[in-house]
């Protein structure tokens, strides 16, 4: 069968279903290829993996997981898009299409019950307008997945790799840092979609991690002291620690257990490096 990513098939099957994109749904569909195959290579899905992707589109990364993965989950909001899925789709009988939100489905249930068994990867081109409560959905509700492989925003991946010290150092690049190793994959230009989104984008793999990057007593403590310490970015860290309203701890009790942890209390929050996080968020209250 054609490849739905030429253009051609693509303009075909808009017109054949009156199909309008929604830019409120982040509707900007793959036109190229090669960033279709290098998105699969990276994902290095196989005959036993169990493919989640979200937001299929009209399909056409779908199709490329479907010729590599054992079986793949497709779960799209657009209720339009469903026909169409159903025909540029209808030869691949490992493809099931679920007409629902990826923020609220339950992703347990599709991995238990429709991927039992098998290496399940997410894979996906994603909406941009999500993706953060997506990949954080994803990864606080430790799913049994191996990795996710992602189409971002290239400012959002930067903000996922990035190290302390660095600008774009914050609490998300901490939050996908504890849970996975996050690696760059390629970026991708506006002309590889239509319509061409006014960004430019990365493909992103994040393998996720058997145990969290650092051991913590109380995970919801680290993330509050994460919160507290990115908060107020220009404040120095016991300021902004005793000013986030967060921890029962006076000022000059916080100051005391910075200096014990040798922390400098004037540092600033976004250099402090994910293991002093965990240090802190121990022995913080
Ligand atoms: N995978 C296709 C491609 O690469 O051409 C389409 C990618 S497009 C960037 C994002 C897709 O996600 C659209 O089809 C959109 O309708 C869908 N979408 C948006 N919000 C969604 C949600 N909450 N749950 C599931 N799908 C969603």
């Amino acid at each position: 069968m054609d490849r739905l990513s030429s253009p051609k098939v693509l303009k075909e099957v808009i017109k054949k279903y009156g199909f309008r994109f929604n830019k409120n749904l982040g509707q900007n569909f793959l036109i190229d290829a090669n960033v279709l195959d290098k998105i699969a290579e990276a994902s290095g899905i196989g005959e036993n993996t169990g493919a989640i992707e979200i937001g299929p589109g009209i399909g056409v990364l779908t199709q490329v997981l479907a010729e590599h993965a054992g079986k793949v989950v497709a779960i799209e909001l657009d209720s339009h898009l469903i026909p169409i899925l159903n025909e540029t789709l209808g030869q691949y009988d490992n493809v099931k299409v679920i007409n629902a939100d990826a923020l609220k489905i339950d992703m347990n249930a599709i991995i238990n019950n429709e991927l039992a068994g098998m290496n399940v990867k997410v894979v996906a081109n994603l909406p941009y307008y999500i993706t953060t409560p997506i990949i954080m959905d994803l990864l606080e509700k430790r799913l049994n997945i191996d990795s996710i492989t992602v189409m971002i925003q290239k400012e959002v991946a930067e903000r996922m790799v990035a190290k302390a010290g660095e600008k774009e150092y914050g609490a998300l690049s901490v939050a996908v840092q504890y849970f996975t190793e996050p690696n760059l994959i390629m970026t991708v230009p506006p002309h590889c979609f239509m319509p061409q989104p006014k960004v430019e984008s990365t493909v992103i793999k994040l393998d996720l991690r058997r145990q969290p990057a650092v051991s913590v007593q109380d995970e919801k403590q680290f993330f509050r002291v994460v919160k507290a310490a990115f908060g107020q970015r220009r404040k120095t860290l016991v300021n902004a620690l005793s000013n986030s309203g967060l921890f029962t701890m006076s000022k000059e009790q916080i100051r005391e257990t910075l200096v014990k942890l040798e922390i400098q209390e004037n540092r600033r929050g976004e250099t402090l490096t994910i293991m002093q996080f965990a240090e802190l968020a121990n022995a913080i209250f």
